[in-house]
């Protein structure tokens, strides 16, 4: 049995924060507010700092 010094409690609070940033607030991450696109996040249910023109 290999025990690694990995600390993933450490990493997984990090990964929630960040996550925790970019959903959108005002749909929750579903992308749709009462059945209609999201106007916040453009139905991609997340909030980007920088716009992609994709
Ligand atoms: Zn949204």
């Amino acid at each position: 049995m290999i025990r690694q010094h990995t600390k993933p409690a450490k990493q997984a609070t990090v990964t929630e924060t960040e996550a925790a940033d970019t959903v959108c607030r005002k749909c929750g991450g579903t992308g749709e507010v009462d059945g209609h696109v999201c106007p916040q996040c453009k139905g991609t249910g997340r909030i980007a700092e920088l716009v992609n023109p994709a």
